[in-house]
């Protein structure tokens, strides 16, 4: 943990698999088995964010296949071990300043002490992680959808058409006056749930109100940064389509604001689920 936190060590998270992504609990694949003081770890995780550079992985395996979902166990895999490889980093439309891979683990041996929790407690952490992961994605949008509308309003007042800045067209206002009020919606809703997330008791993610508003605030500024961005880059006209300006950037990064941590449609059910279930 101290090396994570000073940045020496890099993290990672893994959790998807190739046949296991929104269901990744219930079809989850990777196994690890009991052997003496020792769990062998079979199976391979996808899209992990940051994994060819990882020095260490928080990995999700079922330790007893026949408790589906209950089943599954938290282990920190050290990625010096020698049943640790990474099979490819993927090329990525966006967000590509951390490289994203596919990894696999072949005979993995770790102790017994890897084991991050208790033997099939493994629901539980990633709930209560990806609880936080979400309110902290949600202030993600927020930030980026305010440097669209930044840029947009700066482009709108610097190019000139029919001898005006596009700026003093009324079809272009509405578009910077909507992409306002987006960011400030986002940013109410964001700073709602993070103040929910303060104090949080070890193990209280996962379910309830706080379950319920971190992941309507993700889906919430998720969508407001992707209308954000879409506008802003459609006031930079033919310059926003090109791969070296800093809107077409951040257009090209919206898609995994709405993938990662669960996507919009995921989002949705968990928002039913409590509802219904209060
Ligand atoms: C750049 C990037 C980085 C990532 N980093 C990590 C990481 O570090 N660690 C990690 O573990 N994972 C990571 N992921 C994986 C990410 O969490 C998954 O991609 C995501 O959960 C969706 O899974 P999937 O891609 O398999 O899509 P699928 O689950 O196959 O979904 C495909 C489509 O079907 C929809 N769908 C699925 N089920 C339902 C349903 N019940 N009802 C309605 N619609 C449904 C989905 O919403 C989606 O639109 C990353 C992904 C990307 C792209």
């Amino acid at each position: 943990m101290p090396g994570l936190c000073s940045g020496d060590l890099v993290g990672g998270l893994g959790l998807t698999e190739p046949g296991a992504g929104s269901d990744a609990l219930g079809s989850m694949a990777t196994t690890a088995r009991r052997d003496g003081d020792d769990y062998v770890i079979n199976g391979s995780k996808i899209y992990i964010t940051n994994g060819p550079i990882a020095d260490v992985i928080l990995l999700y395996a079922k330790t007893d296949k026949s408790k589906g979902a209950k089943g599954i166990s938290a282990f920190i895999i050290e990625t010096d071990n020698p049943g640790f490889k990474v099979a490819q980093k993927l090329d990525k439309m966006g967000f590509r300043g951390s490289p994203t891979g596919e990894l696999v683990f072949e005979d993995c041996r770790v102790p017994a002490s890897a084991m991050l929790g208790v033997e099939n407690s493994g629901v539980a952490v990633v709930m209560s992680g990806l609880d936080l992961e979400r309110a902290m994605v949600a202030s993600v949008c927020v930030g980026m959808a305010e440097r669209a509308l930044e840029l947009g309003l700066e482009y709108a007042k610097m190019r000139e058409q029919f001898g005006k800045p596009i700026a003093s067209f009324q079809m272009m206002q509405s578009k910077l006056a909507e992409i306002y009020t987006e960011v400030e919606t986002a940013r109410a809703f964001s700073y709602r749930a993070l103040a929910a997330c303060v104090g949080l008791p070890k193990g209280a993610g996962g379910r309830g109100e706080i379950h319920k508003l971190t992941a309507a605030a993700c889906l919430y500024a998720g969508e407001a940064f992707n209308k954000a961005v879409t506008e802003a880059c459609h006031i930079h006209g033919g310059s926003g389509y090109m791969q070296d300006t800093e809107i077409n950037r951040l257009f090209r990064a919206n898609k995994l604001l709405e993938i990662g941590a669960g996507t919009s449609e995921v989002r949705k059910i968990i928002i039913a689920e409590e509802l219904l279930r209060a």
